[in-house]
């Protein structure tokens, strides 16, 4: 692999430090990535803060730029998927679709109206309600999909007009080093801003004077203590955090049509997904069916290092995330649950482990409790619809669920009844990005994408021009006769 370096005011900033970077289907280090010093990261947010005045003036130039972006990251398929196979474990054509939503994030807000709202227009005031950017941008991103989850923070903070400094996780910063390298002569200098480092330049920089905003996507654990670095100087702070996603299954469905959905919801990256399904709720008349169902795909579904051909999942992407995956199912199988396929980790090197489908377990056991971010899945059964939406919602975590049901619009009402940023019914990861994504509770604060998404990284300024002689409009008269 080339030679992987940070991007600060538009130019290559190497640094005397590195540190390892590990392909988790072999788990050796295979590339050095720079370490950011306390004085390049300064460097880097005052390049972003200067560069800010130029770029917030120049609404149709940000979104030819943006328009730019998408097409580099378009045409740098071949060279960025690779990477983000090596350093993140996915089959290449999952890389490749990576880096394709990349740019459709960054194509989507260059076309997205932001015009001033109209509040009052009479005999006396204009009154328009305008979106003002917030400055600076902290961006922190987690190693599931680096480059789209960073797409979703760089687009819409550059057509508001601010400009950032992104940081990606330290287990998968390659692909967005290469992003910031690709794209040094597309932005002006200053605007993007790409360093890495460990867990404390994320610190660094939720606790830096300059950024006014921090755009976060990662852990509950790790969001909580973003909020708090935050809260001193008041940055306003987005968190995407984590979920542990319920599916019920109701009594009308199809359990092949549903087995095949949820399998595919749960597993996708290796369930190594925010909003992947993490729990099944079924009634016990399907249970059979449904697990049954399941276990076909799990014991079907190839597993392999994502260079290989027809490797549908790959690794887990990290030792730590690996060992919390054998964890919990080592608890859910000493706590009498069943592995009625996979159940332990893989013969050879890497972080391999056999797609699971647990049964025999209910709510209590960690694996249902928790997040599991990985390929095992506990099924649960179910005798009472109140109940099982009763279980489904009993968790801190709300970022998104499903039900599944033949009578779509007894499903839809189940699911208006589960407390989550997402409600889908029949369906599972169905996102674009004209929905805002977020979480209740726990699982984060504000949403990312769509007109929602883009309002997160402004502030409201009301512009009121009066239109009476004296100044006093009729409100203000009124108050004072
Ligand atoms: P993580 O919280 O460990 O790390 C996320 C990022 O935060 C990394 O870049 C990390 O270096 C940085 N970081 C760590 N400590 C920090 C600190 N004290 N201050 C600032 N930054 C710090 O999460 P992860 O293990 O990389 O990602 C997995 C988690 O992310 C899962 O819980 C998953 O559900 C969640 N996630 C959520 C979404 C969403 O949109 N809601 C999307 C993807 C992943």
């Amino acid at each position: 692999m080339s030679e992987f370096v940070m991007t600060i005011a538009g130019e290559a900033a190497p640094t005397e430090a590195t540190f390892g970077v590990r392909n988790p289907a072999t788990g050796e280090v295979f590339a050095q990535a720079p370490e950011c010093t306390r004085q390049q990261l300064d460097a880097a947010f005052d390049a972003a803060a200067k560069s800010a005045r130029d770029w917030k003036a120049d609404e149709a130039a940000r979104r030819g730029t943006l328009l730019r972006a998408a097409d580099v990251m378009l045409a740098s398929g071949e060279v960025l998927a690779p990477i983000l196979t090596a350093e993140q474990g996915k089959p290449l054509a999952d890389a490749g679709v990576e880096v394709f939503a990349a740019a459709i994030w960054s194509q989507y807000f260059a076309n997205l109206e932001m015009a001033p709202q109209i509040i009052q227009d009479d005999d006396t005031a204009y009154v328009e309600l305008a979106r003002r950017p917030l400055g600076v941008v902290a961006a922190i991103t987690p190693w599931n999909f680096p480059l789209t989850l960073a797409f979703w923070k760089i687009a819409p903070a550059l057509l508001a007009g601010n400009t950032l400094v992104l940081k990606p996780s330290p287990y998968t910063p390659l692909t967005t080093l290469k992003v910031g390298e690709l794209l040094r002569d597309v932005f002006p200098p200053g605007v993007v801003n790409i360093v890495s480092g460990g867990d404390e330049l994320g610190a660094w920089m939720t606790a830096h004077p300059v950024p006014r905003k921090v755009s976060f996507t990662g852990s509950v654990e790790t969001g909580k203590k973003v909020a708090l670095s935050a809260a001193p100087d008041l940055k306003r702070v987005t968190l995407e955090l984590g979920g542990n996603d319920p599916a019920i299954v109701l009594d009308d469905a199809d359990p092949a049509v549903v087995a095949s959905a949820i399998f595919a919801g749960a597993f996708m990256n290796n369930g190594q997904v925010c909003s992947a399904v993490k729990r099944v709720y079924v009634p016990e008349a399907l249970y059979d069916d449904v697990v049954e169902g399941l276990a076909a795909h799990a014991r079907s579904i190839k597993v392999g290092e994502g260079t290989e051909e027809g490797v549908k999942l790959g690794p887990i992407n990290n030792a730590p995330q690996y060992e919390r995956v054998k964890e919990l199912v080592a608890d859910a199988l000493s706590h009498g649950a069943t592995a009625v396929t996979g159940g332990k980790a893989m013969e050879g090197p890497g972080y391999f482990f056999e797609p699971t489908i647990l049964t025999g377990l209910s709510d209590g056991t960690r694996i249902v409790d928790e997040e599991q971010f990985g390929p095992a899945l506990p099924v649960v059964s179910y005798r009472d619809l109140g109940d099982a939406i009763d279980r489904a919602n009993a968790t801190h975590f709300g970022l998104s669920g499903s039900v599944w049901g033949t009578d779509t619009d007894r499903a839809a009402a189940v699911a208006a009844q589960l407390e989550c940023g997402t409600a889908w019914v029949n369906t599972h990861l169905a996102l674009s990005p004209e929905q805002p994504f977020g979480g209740f509770k726990w699982s984060g604060i504000g949403v990312e994408n769509g007109p929602w998404g883009l309002a997160e990284f402004s502030e409201f300024q009301v512009v009121h021009r009066s239109k009476a002689p004296d100044g006093l409009n009729l409100n203000t008269a009124s108050l004072l006769s």
